[in-house]
């Protein structure tokens, strides 16, 4: 056995500029399970400092999100707005100790050189133009740059991706601090994981081609850099990157999906990470397991048959304390009393089975918690026929006579009032689904009677019988 890995202490760390949106919840995922899986701390922070795209309601969707997810921080939220005094002084440091310098480059001279990179098929960077100004011009408010290395090269050992090695020669002199004084991204996150103590970055690997440039950071501030696994993108089911288009919206959709937080989970482990060839891990399988090396190099692509297997796997298996609160949840949503009507754990034990989200199977439980009052015209048309008519008042009088509503009780008295009138069991399942559910779908009609209730039963099967009188 090789030794226990020394604690992780990692970072999720979202712009709020937008949901929780999968990728992002995944990263929070992988994050949380590194820090649980080493005893290690989890870290949340948000990445506010662009005002202008950061708002009130983003950060509250991430947290409502991790919320639901049950992905809960061992500190924070940290605001980067509330340290800007920090990343002031940090730039301060390296201008004194000439390791970054001011720059007065007008926008047209910084766009200029793009374009003569762009047309020369070079990839555009700044020429350190103002590195070493003698006079400073005094009606431009400069930004802060980096100094970035001139020699030599960044290599670092990816933890999911392996050595990765870049020149100095292909990095620039990078903007630290903008001319109002707000830091760059680049500038405030290394400035926050070496405070925050963090000892493993993982994020997207959108962010690869900033890591080299940060470990220089690093370097200039006198600190160690962490260690980094940069996880690859999801991919929608059409093999695009993932997106609006694909329903990627944020994480608390796929609640009003009719997802459980325990399947989701399941899944977005499963996506991008593998132990074998196994799909259902619990949360606790999970930290028991999950090591940030396992995680794939490629891309992974989102299978929403998957996610509705898992769902439904949970819906069945799942914690019932979860699925009942979720299931409540949607109960409200739906506008349906689940006070009237069957407990829900009953509807829970009888509906799992039938459906893969929460979202169907409150849609396919309406009848059991409002009455309704016409039937739907094909059915009824077909099931609701005047030779219905006395199997029903059969079936009436044996169910209400029965003492126990149960479905066993309720099974043979279908059966029986079947073995009186010499006729098939489905002569009377058919019509007697309609007359309970005003239409042709239900579980197993003993346990469609149970669920309603004797009540409710009886009056819909009257409700049935003057309907075929009438007809
Ligand atoms: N705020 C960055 C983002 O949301 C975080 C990147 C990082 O984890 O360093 O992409």
């Amino acid at each position: 056995m090789s030794a226990p890995e020394r604690p992780i202490r990692t970072r999720f760390a979202p712009s709020p500029t937008g949901f929780l949106h999968i990728g992002g919840a995944r990263t929070a995922l992988f994050c949380w399970l590194a820090a649980r899986a080493t005893q290690g701390q989890f870290v949340l922070r948000i990445e506010d400092t662009d005002r202008e795209r950061s708002t009130a309601e983003s950060v509250q969707a991430i947290i409502d999100g991790m919320a639901w997810l049950e992905l809960d921080a061992d500190e924070g939220p940290y605001y980067q707005t509330e340290r800007m005094d920090r990343y002031r002084e940090l730039a301060a440091r390296l201008l004194a100790e000439g390791k970054a310098y001011r720059c007065y480059c007008s926008r047209e001279r910084l766009d200029q050189l793009r374009e003569q990179a762009m047309a020369a098929g070079e990839k555009p960077r700044y020429d350190g133009h103002c590195r070493n100004l003698s006079e400073a011009p005094s009606d431009i408010e400069p930004v802060i740059r980096f100094r970035n290395p001139d020699q030599g090269s960044v290599v670092f050992e990816d933890r999911v991706r392996g050595r990765i090695e870049i020149a100095n020669s292909e990095l620039d002199d990078l903007v630290i601090m903008r001319a109002d004084g707000t830091p760059t991204y680049n500038f405030a996150v290394v400035v926050d994981d070496i405070d925050m103590d963090i000892n493993l970055v993982i994020r997207g690997d959108d962010h690869i081609n900033n890591t080299p440039r940060q470990i220089n950071i690093y370097r200039a501030l006198g600190a160690e850099p962490p260690e980094f696994a940069h996880v690859p993108m999801i991919l929608g089911d059409d093999g695009q990157r993932l997106s609006k288009r694909h329903g990627a919206v944020g994480v608390l959709a796929w609640r009003e999906q009719g997802y459980l937080p325990d399947a989701l989970i399941n899944y977005l482990a499963r996506l991008g990470w593998s132990h074998g060839d196994r799909e259902v891990f619990s949360r606790d399988e999970l930290v028991a397991l999950f090591r940030i090396e396992d995680v794939n190099r490629k891309a992974s692509r989102f299978d929403t048959e998957k996610l509705n297997w898992l769902n439904q796997h949970y819906l069945r298996e799942g914690n019932p304390e979860q699925v009942l609160a979720e299931l409540a949840w949607h109960m409200g949503r739906a506008g349906l009393d689940a006070v009237h009507g069957p407990a829900l754990a009953d509807l829970l034990a009888v509906q799992a089975d039938r459906v893969s989200t929460l979202v169907e199977l409150v849609e396919q439980s309406r009848p059991f918690y409002q009455d309704f009052e016409s039937f739907e015209a094909g059915a009824a048309k077909k099931h609701l026929r005047p030779v219905a008519a006395e199997p029903l008042a059969a079936l009436r009088e044996h169910l209400a006579a029965l003492q126990d509503w149960q479905p066993d009780a309720l099974q043979a008295a279908i059966q029986a009032t079947a073995d009186e009138l010499d006729i098939g069991f489905g002569k009377i399942g058919m019509p007697l689904r309609v007359a309970l559910m005003g239409h042709g779908q239900s579980p197993a009609i003993n346990q469609t009677l149970w669920l309603i209730g004797r009540e409710r039963s009886l009056a819909r099967i009257d409700q049935a019988l003057a309907w075929i009188a009438a007809r």
